[in-house]
Formats: C-alpha cells, structure tokens, sequence
C-alpha cells in the first residue's frame, strides 16, 4: 500500500480524503511509476473540490501530471530506472492520477524527462506551462511572431499565463499582461511583461469589433473575455483560446473572423499527439529561464494538496504550485 489523495462519491456527495491505496487496486497500464512530484492545476480544484464533474470515475486519485522514476515496464520504450513526465490522457479523471506515491499508465503516455529538468522543475511548469508552451506554438504555427505586433496574455498571475509571458517575452514578444490583482504587476514585469491592464477592461460584454491593440493572444479566460479578445485583435491576428477560468460560454460574434481575418486557435493538452509533446517540452527545455520558473513557483506536499485546492478555483494562487509526494 502507498499514500494517495482519494476521492470517493457516496449519497451525499463527494469526500476526499489523504488515506492509503492497494497496489492491486491501481488500473491497467504496461508501466509502474514511482511519483516524486505533481502540481496543481485548475483542473485538479474542480476535481477536488467536485465544482465541475471532471472525475468520470469512483474511487478516483485526482492529479494530471507527474514526474517520477520507472519501477516496473513490459512496455519496450521504458525501463526502471527511467525518469518521466506524464500530463493529462485522462488522469485524475478517468484514470487513476497523480496524487500518489505510485501510478501505473500506459507506456505510450509517457515523455521522457528533459535532461535540464530536475523533476520538481518539469512539475513547477507542469499541465499548465506545458500548455502555455502548446499555445506559444499555435500561434507560431499560425505564422505569427513578435514582429507583428504585441502579444497579450489573459489570467497573467495564474499558472498557464505566468508561464506564457516568461515564454513569449524570451521569444521577443511585447507582452499585456491582463490580471485582477494590480498588486501583482511587479511580479508579472518579473517574468518579462511589458504593460499590465485590469481584467475588468475586458470582462464587460464584448462589441462586435473594438479597436485593434494585439497582434495575437493566448486567453486562459473564455467567457465575455475571450469575446472581447477577438474584439480587439489586429487584422490578421490569431488568438490562443485554452481556459475557462472565467466561464465556458463564448458570447461573441463572427465579424473578427470575417471581417478581421482572425483565428481562434483551439488548445487541448489532454490527448496532444506526443510528437508535439516532445516539440513542446523540448522548447520548454530551450526557452524557459529556470530563474523566472523559480520565481513562479510554491511547493506544498502532498498532505497540503486537499486544504489548497478550493484557492485556485478562486484565483488565489500565484503561478505555479508544486506538489513533493515522496
Ligand atoms: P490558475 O492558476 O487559477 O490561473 C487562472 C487565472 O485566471 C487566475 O490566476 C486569474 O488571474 C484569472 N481568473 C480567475 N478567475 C477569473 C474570472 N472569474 N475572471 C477573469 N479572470 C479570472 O489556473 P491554471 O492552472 O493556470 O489554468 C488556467 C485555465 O486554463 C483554466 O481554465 C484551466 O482549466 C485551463 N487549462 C486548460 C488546458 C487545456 O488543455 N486546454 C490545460 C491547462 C489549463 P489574474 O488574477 O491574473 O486575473
């Protein structure tokens, strides 16, 4: 048995509890890990919390990502011993996740760590900054690059839009930084933000076209956001939509699109192909200043992982959250 975050779902709703888990209870998969470190994710608060059904399964460990080392491996690309990143493919949601001291997945799941990493370096970017990295690539996918203008990044203070301005300012951009916590501009100006704006600005319900003041975005936002977003961008522009923070509807219109040219970029880091994970982690592994990472980054264990989950719903935590689970 191992120490594990376990949600179960009687009559009345759901309890999640720090218990312990019986090997021979874990779910299919051709690997072994042992978990040395998670992180949290605003996924992982709705899980936790049960304020949106993203567990799809009873008993549940919730946690979407992981670092860790191979124990075990009938799959022919791993071996004990191995160092490893997962995110997503369904973990903590309808696979056993992370908040574990062991998790056994499918070997084709698995990325292997980047050798500038340390663990607690892959799991301090995590679903979050690896999605941040998915959006930057997006966009550049799309065309875009510094050149055309500046850049702005919704819910800047958060885990995915603290990563995404560290990135895209490595990367030459101009970033806006859109947050509701002023007090945090000289923290966001850390991490290579050019200009702060207050989210209020953007939350109002969007017109059709509004002037044009970013070449491209990366919204961790939606809702009437994500609307006035569009509203805003440059001709020819492309936005990175990745987040519902502030709501999953979309109250927009078609003129950006039809009449500006601009494309909404949809970002799922769940079931991303792994070649563009490996493109991704390795940019990550390339870009990313490990100082700026440092700076955006709290660890707790895995025992302060329940009490810290409701924080992140509300938009209390700053960058990024490391879970130490050895
Ligand atoms: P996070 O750390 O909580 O960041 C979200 C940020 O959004 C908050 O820090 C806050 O930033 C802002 N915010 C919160 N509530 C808001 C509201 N009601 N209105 C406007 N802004 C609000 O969470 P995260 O882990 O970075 O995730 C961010 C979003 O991306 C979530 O919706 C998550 O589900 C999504 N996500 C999607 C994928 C994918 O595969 N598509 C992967 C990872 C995450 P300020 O305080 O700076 O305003």
């Amino acid at each position: 048995a191992f120490k594990a975050v376990v949600i179960e779902k009687g009559e009345d709703g759901q309890r999640v509890g720090l218990t312990t888990f019986d090997e021979a209870d874990l779910m299919e998969g051709d690997v072994t890990v042992r978990v040395t470190h998670s992180s949290l994710n605003y996924k992982d608060g709705l899980a936790i919390t049960g304020k949106l059904p993203v567990v799809r399964r009873f008993p549940m460990i919730p946690g979407i990502d992981f670092a860790g080392v191979v124990e075990q491996s009938s799959h022919p690309g791993w071996k004990p011993g191995d160092a490893v990143v997962l995110n997503g493919w369904g973990t903590g949601e309808t696979h056993l996740g992370a908040y574990a001291q062991k998790s056994r997945v499918k070997g084709d799941w698995l990325v292997a760590l980047p050798a500038n990493f340390t663990p607690h370096q892959a799991m301090a970017i995590g679903t979050a900054g690896y999605t941040a990295m998915l959006s930057v690539l997006a966009l550049e996918h799309h065309g875009l690059a510094s050149e055309r203008g500046p850049v702005l990044v919704t819910g800047a203070a958060g885990g995915v839009g603290s990563v995404a301005i560290a990135l895209l300012a490595a990367s030459g951009w101009q970033v806006i930084a859109s947050t509701g916590r002023p007090a945090e501009a000289e923290y966001l100006r850390g991490l290579g933000a050019a200009e702060i704006i207050d989210r209020a600005e953007l939350s109002k319900p969007a017109k059709p076209l509004a002037r044009e003041r970013w070449a491209a975005a990366i919204d961790t936002v939606g809702g009437a956001t994500l609307a006035n977003v569009l509203s805003m961008t440059r001709h020819g522009g492309a936005v990175a939509a990745c987040g519902n923070a502030g709501g999953m509807d979309l109250p927009a219109s078609v003129a950006p699109f039809i009449l500006r040219g601009i494309a909404l970029l949809g970002i799922d880091s769940v079931m991303t192909p792994l070649p563009l994970r490996r493109e991704a982690w390795n940019r990550l592994a390339r870009d990313l200043d490990p100082g700026k990472l440092a700076a955006m980054t709290t660890t707790i264990g895995l025992e302060d992982v329940i009490a810290k989950a409701p924080e992140i719903l509300s938009g209390q935590t700053r960058g990024r959250v490391v879970v130490a689970i050895q």
